[in-house]
Order: structure tokens, then sequence, then C-alpha cells
């Protein structure tokens, strides 16, 4: 039978380590948390990442939680609409997106699991390209090693030496809350170098994020947050003034510069260890679930991890990049700029919003 070790039991890793038992491989995924955090965010999960999952068996379990009907679009600070997302026709065309607590997927992703697959407590110092792991309870050897350990992956430096992260020029702020009043709007607003994102959970409470403009490693707190983002429309300041200051997630924003390969003798990255992109596409943890399922389609096949590269490289970096422009004009902060900005996304129709969606969402396996 053959072996893997996961480095990394987040969802890249353990949507590998589903796709790998479902070659029939023997896995063991090495997690250095010792258990999965309830704290912090939500995640989107589009139709792309939801076809990934139906063919790791999961689709419908994730399904389970998403919302009925929920509108979505762009506003403004005072909540005038810059763009509206056409909800109807984007459930047609692709499929209606699912907005889920990240510690729930875990949990679908590691239940369907067979038990002891995932070893968690154990920190991974060193891979090799022969297939050995060096971690903290000892060596473990496999016929393929699969680097899931996320941006800061030491697994990557036996493939591609150092590559360090790019700080992206904004950091981000994510809590779940619970809201008296219940949320049917699945929304960004964007400011001058500032954004706020909100959507409602299944479970009635709502995942929300902000953003804003700020150098590296910037120390800040939440009532900080709350001022900057006072005077925005409803819900914007409840929302920020409801969060839980010991549960809320800070992380600077950053990407990786594009990798010349994602394999190399018997290592594959993945995830964000591969490809990890700014959050503005909400694509991430998609593209994860998407290498995750073309790895396991492709290590039946002969030269089968040139064939996860040559599948998985060209389109993560497209999504990064894009991603990244994004990014840069939810950003802008010159009134001119935030001007030209508003008045271009009122005047975009939502049928070439979709289209340019097109691209991202259209997957299949
Ligand atoms: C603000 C923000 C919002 C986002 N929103 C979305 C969204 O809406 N939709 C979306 O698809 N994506 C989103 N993303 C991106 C998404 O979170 C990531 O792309 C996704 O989590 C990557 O999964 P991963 O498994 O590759 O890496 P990670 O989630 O980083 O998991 C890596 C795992 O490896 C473990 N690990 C690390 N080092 C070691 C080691 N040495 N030994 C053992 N274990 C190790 C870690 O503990 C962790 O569990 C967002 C990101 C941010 C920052």
């Amino acid at each position: 039978m053959s072996t893997a070790i996961v480095v990394g039991g987040g969802i890249g890793g353990t949507a590998a380590a589903l796709a790998l038992v479902g070659r029939g491989w023997s896995v063991q995924v090495l997690e250095r948390v010792p258990e999965v955090e309830a704290v912090g965010s939500g995640i989107s999960l589009w139709s792309n990442a939801l076809r990934a999952l139906d063919a790791l068996g999961v689709g419908d379990a994730v399904r389970a939680h998403g919302m009925a009907e929920v509108s979505a679009g762009v506003r403004d600070e005072r909540g005038r609409w810059l763009s509206r997302t056409d909800v109807t026709t984007l459930r047609e065309r692709f499929g209606a997106p699912v907005v889920i607590h990240r510690a729930r997927l875990l949990d679908i992703l590691r239940a369907a699991l067979p038990e002891g697959v995932v070893r968690t407590g154990i920190s991974v110092r060193e891979a090799t390209v022969d297939g050995r792991v060096l971690h903290s309870a000892g060596t473990s050897c496999a016929d393929l090693v699969v680097g899931a350990d996320g941006i800061r992956s030491v697994v990557r430096r036996a493939v591609c030496g150092d590559v360090a992260p790019r700080y992206a020029g904004y950091t981000a702020w994510r809590a779940v809350i619970d809201l008296d009043e219940p949320l049917t709007e699945f929304g960004e607003t964007w400011g001058r170098g500032r954004r706020f994102g909100m959507a409602p959970l299944a479970d009635g409470r709502v995942y929300c994020f902000a953003v804003y403009n700020a150098p590296e490693h910037a120390p800040g707190s939440l009532a900080d947050v709350g001022e900057l983002f006072a005077g925005w429309h409803h819900p914007i300041p409840a929302l920020l003034a409801a969060a839980d200051p010991h549960a809320v997630l800070h992380n600077d924003i950053y990407d990786l510069p594009a990798l010349s390969t994602f394999t190399a003798g018997r290592i594959a990255l993945l995830g964000d260890a591969a490809h990890a992109m700014t959050p503005n596409l909400g694509q991430g943890g998609c593209q994860a679930l998407e290498d995750a399922v073309i790895l396991g389609n492709s290590v039946g096949e002969p030269n089968g991890l040139a064939e996860y590269d040559r599948r998985r490289r060209p389109r993560a970096q497209m999504i990064a990049r894009r991603s990244a422009r994004i990014g840069t004009i939810a950003q802008l902060s010159t009134p001119t700029a935030v001007a030209l900005r508003d008045t271009a996304m009122r005047l975009t129709p939502a049928s070439a919003q979709l289209r340019a969606m097109a691209t991202v969402l259209d997957w299949t396996c």
C-alpha cells in the first residue's frame, strides 16, 4: 500500500488526506496544534470549492450549513450600493456559495477520515525530497510528503528554499458575532483604505471582517477598529461593539511570490504552503480544496506529481494575482482614486461581474 505523510491538518491538509485515503493510500496527518480552535472566523466557500468537497464526499454536509437566501453586493460607507450581485443568476449559473465556521468545516473533513489518521500536537521541523519527515515525535518516512503547513511552511524549504511571504499593506480583524437582529446580507462596504465585510452563518450568528491599510505589525485593539469604522452604515458599528475582544482574530495580510514549482522528489506542496494569496476573492481555502482533489487524482498516474504541478500551479497563481489586484483597488485611499473607483463600480453591470467570476467558479475536477 502506498503511504503519505501530510504535514499540517488545516483545511488543505485534511482535504488532501481525505483524497488520498479515498485512493487507498495509508495516510498520517501531522498537526502541531493539539486541538482545533473554535475561535474566530467563518470562511466563504464558492461553487468551485463545493465541487471539490463533492469529490471528497462531504459537499452535502457542508451545504447543509449554507443560508437559503441572501442578498449580496458592495456598499459605500453611507450604505449606498456601489454594486449589487445578481444572486439568482449566480446560484443558477454556478451554485450558491456557503459561508461556514472554520471549526465546523474542519470537523466535517476530519470526521470523514478513518480514526487515527490525524495526529495532533506534532511539530514538523524538516522534510526531505526522499520522503523523510523530522518531527517532534521522531522521524517518519513515506512514498509521498504533502506540505500543507501554511504560508510559513517548513516543508517548502525542501522544494524551493526560503521564500519570504510579502506583506500586502493591510491588516484584517475577523469575528463571529451574536447579533440580536437577523442578517440576510452577504456583502462588503468599501471606504478610503478601509473595508468591512459581513455574512450570516446558518446558526444565526454573523461572520464579519474589518480590513484597513496599516504598516506591517502595527499594534491595534478592537476599540481602535471600532473608532476606524464609527459612523459607517448600520449594522457595522453594532457588530464591532458586540465583538468579544478575546475571540477576534487579527492578521496582517500576506501572499507568496509565484513559486517555480509545487513539487520536488516525493514532496508536493498544497494550499497556502504553495500559493498563499490575499483573501480578496475568498479563494485561498477554495484553492486548497481544489489542490487536494487534483493531488488525489494525479498520484495514481505516471509522473503523478508533475501532472499535479501542471494542473494546479497556473490556475492557483492566476487566482492569487487577481486577488492581489482586487485588494489594491479595494484598499485605495486617496479621494480622487476612491471617487473614480466608486463611479466605475456603479457603472459596471452585474452581468459583467458574473462573467469575470466565471473562470474562478466554473472549475470542475
Ligand atoms: C482574513 C482572511 C480571510 C480569509 N477568507 C477566506 C475565505 O473566505 N475563503 C477562502 O477560501 N479562503 C479564505 N482565506 C484563506 C484561507 O484561510 C487559507 O487559504 C486556508 O486556510 C489555507 O489552508 P491551508 O490548510 O493550506 O493552511 P493553514 O490553514 O495555514 O493550515 C496549516 C496547518 O498546518 C499546521 N502547521 C504549520 N506548521 C506546521 C509544522 N511545522 N508542523 C505541523 N503542523 C504545522 C498549522 O497549525 C495549520 O493547522 C482567508 C484568509 C485570511 C487571512
